[in-house]
C-alpha cells in the first residue's frame, strides 16, 4: 500500500478528531522517520515531546522486550517486582518523596487536581465542594472533562458541557492576577511552566518564583504541569528549575514512557501524597511491570546521556541560526532548550510552510495557524541540527 491508501483508511474508519499533516510514518530511529515510499524526514515534533530519548532507543527497546518476555501486567491488586524500582528511580530523578503512577498525561493532571482538592478538604480545612483551583488562560492540560473545564480554547470545549466547576482562570504570565484570585477556598494553582500547545509561550522571568511565593503565603499548593516541558526538554530536567520554584505536585507524562509506552505520574512530598488512602484513587494499568521497566530505562537514558545539557546547548544553536534567516513573514523565534517555536505574522497560514518542510525532509506541525513548533528528539547531534536548520532556511527563504 502507498501513503495515500493509509490516509484514506484513517479518514474512512477513524473519527475525524485530528487534522494530521499528510505524511505516513512507517519506520523511525533516533531523530529520523521514513514513509512507506522510503523517503526520510527529520522528526521535529517528537510526538509532542514524548520521544525525547529518540525513536527506538536501544536501551529502552531492550527493557521493553526483556520485560515483555517475563511479565507485563499484574494490576495493583498484587505487588509486582518492577513498580517499586520505577518509583524509587522517579523520586530520585525528580527529588520528591513519593510518586503515583498512571498512564496518560491527562490522568496525571486529574490525579494532581484530585490530590489538591482532597488536601484542601482534609488538611487546609476547605469545606468539601468549595475547593477552588486557579488555572491559566490558553492552558492545555489534556482532553478529559476536568482538563477541558480549565480550557478556554473553543475547539477543545464547545458543546461538551456541563463543565466541571471549581476552576478560576487568570491570564497566563501575570503573577499578580493569581495573587488577586486567591481566596480562602483556593487549594491549588496549576500552570505549565512554558505553555506548549499555546505555541511555546514563555512567561516573563520570575513568574514561577512569584507563584511559589504566593502559594507559600496563602497555604495553596503549586502544581506544575510538566507533561510537555519535563524530562530535559527545556534544557533542565524540569522547567521549574530555571527559577528554582519547586512545585508541590508535578504532573509528568510523555517522555516518561521513552516514546514506547504511555507512562505518567504525579510526584509530591509525603505531606501531600498522604491524602491518598487505599481505594481512593487508582488505575488498572498504572505502575504495570512493562511500563515500569520502560520508564526506568527512559530515565536512565536522560541521565546518562545528559540530554538536559544537549537540549540547552543545541537549543541556543537553533534559535541563533533561525534568527539569522531572512524571511519577511517571520516575527520571532522563541523557546527554551529544544522546545521552540517560530511565530509568523498574524493571519499567516503556516500549514503550507509545514507542507513545504515535509517536502524538503523535515516534519513539524503548526499551531494556532501562524506558529510552528520545533521540538526534535533531545538526542539530536550538532551536525544533524545544522542539516535541519539548512532545510528550514531553504523553505523559509522562499516564503514571499
Ligand atoms: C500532552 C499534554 C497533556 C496531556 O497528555 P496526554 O498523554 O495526551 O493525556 C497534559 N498537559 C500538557 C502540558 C501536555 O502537553
Amino acid at each position: 500500500m502507498k501513503s495515500g491508501d493509509y490516509i484514506e483508511m484513517d479518514e474512512k474508519y477513524g473519527a475525524h478528531n485530528y487534522h494530521p499533516l499528510p505524511v505516513v510514518i512507517s519506520w523511525a530511529l533516533g531523530t529520523k522517520v521514513k514513509d512507506p515510499d522510503g523517503k526520510e524526514y527529520f522528526d521535529f515534533l517528537s510526538a509532542y515531546s514524548a520521544v525525547n530519548q529518540g525513536h527506538r532507543h536501544p536501551r529502552i527497546i531492550k527493557a521493553l522486550v526483556d520485560q515483555a518476555n517475563v511479565c507485563t501486567l499484574t494490576s495493583r491488586a498484587f505487588h509486582n517486582d518492577r513498580m517499586g524500582l520505577f518509583l524509587k528511580k522517579l523520586c530520585e530523578f525528580t527529588g520528591y518523596d513519593m510518586a503515583l503512577p498512571m498512564n496518560t498525561g491527562v490522568e496525571a493532571v486529574e490525579t494532581a487536581i484530585k490530590a489538591a482538592r482532597r488536601w484542601g478538604a482534609e488538611v487546609k480545612g476547605v469545606p468539601n465542594g468549595k475547593q477552588e483551583v486557579i488555572c491559566a488562560e490558553d492552558n492545555f492540560h489534556g482532553r478529559t472533562l476536568v482538563a477541558i473545564s480549565m480550557s478556554n480554547d473553543p475547539d477543545s470545549t464547545v458543546n461538551y458541557g456541563p463543565y466541571v466547576p471549581g476552576f478560576v482562570r487568570v491570564p497566563y504570565g501575570d503573577a499578580d492576577a493569581i495573587v488577586k484570585a486567591i481566596t480562602p477556598n483556593t487549594v491549588a494553582v496549576i500552570v505549565e511552566p512554558i505553555q506548549g500547545e499555546a505555541g511555546v509561550v514563555v512567561p516573563p522571568a520570575g513568574y514561577l518564583a512569584k507563584i511559589r511565593e504566593a502559594c507559600d503565603k496563602n497555604r495553596v499548593l503549586f502544581i506544575a504541569d510538566e507533561v510537555q516541558t519535563g524530562f530535559c526538554r527545556t534544557g533542565k530536567r524540569f522547567a521549574w528549575q530555571h527559577e528554582g520554584a519547586r512545585p508541590d505536585i508535578m504532573c509528568l507524562g510523555k517522555a516518561l514512557g521513552g516514546g514506547v509506552m504511555p507512562v505518567s505520574a504525579i510526584v509530591a512530598d509525603k505531606k501531600v501524597m498522604e491524602v491518598f488512602t487505599p481505594g481512593t484513587h487508582g488505575s488498572t494499568f498504572g505502575g504495570n511491570p512493562l511500563s515500569s521497566s520502560v520508564a526506568i530505562a527512559a530515565l536512565e537514558v536522560l541521565e546518562d546521556e545528559k540530554l538536559d545539557q544537549n537540549a540547552e546547548r543545541l537549543g541556543k544553536v537553533f534559535r541563533d541560526e533561525i534568527a539569522k534567516i531572512k524571511c519577511p513573514k517571520m516575527v520571532t523565534v522563541r523557546g527554551k532548550g529544544l522546545l521552540n517555536a517560530v511565530v509568523f505574522e498574524k493571519g499567516f497560514e503556516a500549514w503550507n510552510v509545514c507542507l513545504a518542510l515535509r517536502d524538503a525532509g523535515l516534519l513539524a506541525k503548526q499551531t494556532h495557524g501562524n506558529i510552528i513548533r520545533f521540538a526534535p528528539p533531545l538526542v539530536i547531534t550538532e551536525k544533524e541540527m545544522m542539516e535541519a536548520v539548512a532545510i528550514i532556511k531553504g523553505v523559509f527563504e522562499k516564503i514571499a
